[in-house]
């Protein structure tokens, strides 16, 4: 049945001669700020596969970390988005994928190494009811910090004790480069040590994928080079439905959706990056296929479309269960 304007006026106590009742009623119900982080796990359904969605924080990027970024059409499109101009908040997501036989989390976000915006994936873990002995299987769409150093405890131990560590073998490759490491600019190379350490933690449990297939049951790895090498997102099919999982394809919607060529700082190959994006974009709005990104606005999922040159995200309506 769907709702009328007199039953969300009833629902909100507004009707007839309540309103002006309660206009004498000085104070609503007292309760303090909670001043608390909000957790963040919503669940829903790939067809018979569960995915939950997992927030770990959150970082502010200046525009100055953007290459080919216009200051004036930024300004243009943060107000189009309702938003103030100034830095831009990309939230850190992280993906729980339950196949029935097996428990895959893709990323892993930050643990302790970014600050107190981030690193509460392990509590939103929790509060969807997961322990992370129970995860068989950590797909990483590329080595960066926010992506793998939730693998490991703050002591540098690895947090989940039973899974094996999926990473793309051009990404190994690339940050256990020493030569790579040594060209690096100095504010670069705490991520082939974070992307060292982690990879170390898992020993003998780290597996190496490459191109297009299968990374673990039925979830197909997908390259999608140029934010680094490897950078690769997955695609979960079941029973005829599917969710491109796509990474780092997108740092801030606000504004890459409308100008694909802007690309941030911490990409290894910035016009790849740019060409790897459109080329995702085109694809999945002409297959009309499901998405969720890493940066999105949390929970992430929902689907692109092609507007003019530019872009539009689309969010998914409420699919999430409760
Ligand atoms: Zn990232």
């Amino acid at each position: 049945m769907p709702l009328s304007r007199r039953h969300f006026l009833a629902g909100a106590g507004l009707t007839g001669g309540t309103l002006l009742a309660n206009a004498s009623i000085p104070a609503l119900a007292r309760a303090p700020l909670a001043d608390a982080p909000t957790l963040g796990a919503l669940r829903r359904k790939v067809g018979s596969v569960e995915v939950t969605a997992l927030l770990d924080g959150y970082v502010d990027i200046g525009s100055e970390l953007f290459t080919g970024l216009i200051d004036a059409e930024a300004e243009r499109l943060a107000e189009a988005s309702f938003q103030e101009p100034g830095p831009r908040r990309a939230p850190v997501n992280a993906y729980l994928v339950n196949l029935g036989d097996r428990l895959v989390l893709v990323d892993a976000g930050t643990s302790d190494s970014m600050g107190p915006t981030l690193g509460r994936l392990p509590a939103a873990m929790e509060a969807a009811g997961v322990a992370p002995d129970l995860i068989d299987t950590l797909l990483i769409t590329h080595m960066h910090p926010d992506h793998i150093n939730g693998v490991l405890t703050p002591a540098g131990e690895a947090l989940f004790p039973n899974a094996e560590l999926v990473v793309t073998a051009t990404d190994y490759a690339f940050w256990h480069d020493d030569a790579k490491m040594n060209q690096a600019p100095d504010e670069a190379k705490p991520f082939f040590i974070g992307a060292r350490k982690a990879a170390a933690a898992y020993g003998d449990r780290v597996r190496q994928v490459d191109g297009e297939g299968e990374a673990v049951g039925s979830i197909r790895t997908v390259p999608l080079p140029g934010h680094t090498p490897g950078h690769a997102g997955f695609i979960v099919e079941s029973d005829g439905e599917a969710l491109f999982i796509w990474g780092d394809v997108v740092h801030i919607a606000t504004y890459q959706f409308a100008r694909p060529d802007w690309s941030i700082a911490f990409d290894v190959d910035s016009k790849l990056a740019g060409e790897t994006r459109k080329r995702t974009f085109d694809r999945v709005a002409a297959d009309r296929m499901l998405i969720a990104g890493m940066h999105l606005p949390f929970p992430g999922f929902g689907h692109v479309a092609r507007d003019g040159e530019a872009y539009r995200f689309v969010p998914d309506e409420w699919p999430y269960r409760l």
